[in-house]
């Protein structure tokens, strides 16, 4: 029995094959998921389609940009028409103007303060309100979100994105206990660095690699594979009393005080 047949889901994220988002897109099509994967405009819409000819079953694509409702409204209205509903959402977006991720923290603009926060926090909330209904008339769900140990201590270069995992993870348990009586679940996944395109917009990041490397408990890096394990766990009923949660899923590294 495959973790994940009979259920179907929307993974947002997916801009190309070292996304996280597409490792759990993978796991989740093995696991017998029917999927929905949406990409942010056409510039990478063809690396989408691309990579989704390589799955098992085809998904369904849906072009989305999560600052624009009427992109998340049309998103939930594929999802009712071409899988029948929504059982589980991967929610894999995150996003700051380069300028706020070079200059100091002090210097963050007022704007570089509200996108970053807007496509990467409060598009976890529009997202979850938006297929909450579909995922409690079929009896419950589950919603995972990324985010990433700048939230809580201070990385250099990460700058506002940390203050926007902050706001991610407080948004993860009021949706929890928003949503929980509606049988539907939501956690996050705080990974350990992972070399992806958003990665690449923080400088220093081989930098922090290489600590991690020298200083987790294992002595290692982790793999977008290993996410995407973790996240099947919390898409799938073997984690189902668990909510509200921050899974660190990171070698380790977080435990250490130096
Ligand atoms: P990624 O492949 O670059 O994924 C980031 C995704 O966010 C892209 O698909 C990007 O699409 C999308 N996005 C940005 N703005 C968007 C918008 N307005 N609407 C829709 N999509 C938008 O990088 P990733 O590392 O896998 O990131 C996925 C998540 O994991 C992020 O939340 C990240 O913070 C988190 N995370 C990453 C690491 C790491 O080390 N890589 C560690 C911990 C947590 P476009 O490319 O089209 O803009």
């Amino acid at each position: 029995m495959s973790l994940l047949s009979g259920k179907c889901g929307v993974i947002v994220g997916v801009a190309n094959k070292r996304s996280l988002a597409w490792a759990i897109a993978q796991a989740a099509a093995a696991q017998g998921a029917r999927l929905l994967l949406t990409y942010q405009g056409e510039r990478l819409g063809e690396n989408v389609r691309e990579l989704a000819a390589t799955l098992p079953e085809p998904p369904v694509l849906a072009q989305c940009d999560v600052t624009v409702d009427a992109d998340i409204a049309a998103l939930v209205e594929t999802a009712e028409r071409e899988l029948g509903g929504v059982d589980f959402l991967v929610h894999g977006v995150a996003f700051a103007p380069r300028e706020a991720l070079a200059a100091p923290f002090v210097e963050t603009s007022r704007e570089a303060f509200r996108i970053a926060l807007d496509v990467s926090a409060y598009s976890l909330i529009a997202l979850a309100n938006a297929v909450a209904p579909s995922m409690e008339r079929r009896g419950g769900g589950s919603v995972v979100s990324l985010t990433y140990l700048g939230s809580e201590r201070v990385f250099p270069n990460y700058n506002v994105m940390g203050v926007a995992k902050a706001a991610l993870e407080a948004s993860v348990r009021y949706l929890a206990s928003d949503l929980g009586p509606r049988h539907i679940r939501v956690n996050a996944i705080s990974a350990g660095p992972v070399k992806t395109l958003a990665a690449a917009g923080i400088s220093g990041f081989s930098a922090i690699l290489q600590i991690y490397r020298d200083r987790a408990p294992l002595r290692r890096n982790i793999e977008a594979a290993e996410v995407a394990d973790a996240a099947l766990f919390l898409l799938g009923d073997a984690g189902r009393a668990v909510t509200g949660e921050t899974l660190m899923v990171d070698a380790g590294f977080h435990i250490m005080g130096m």
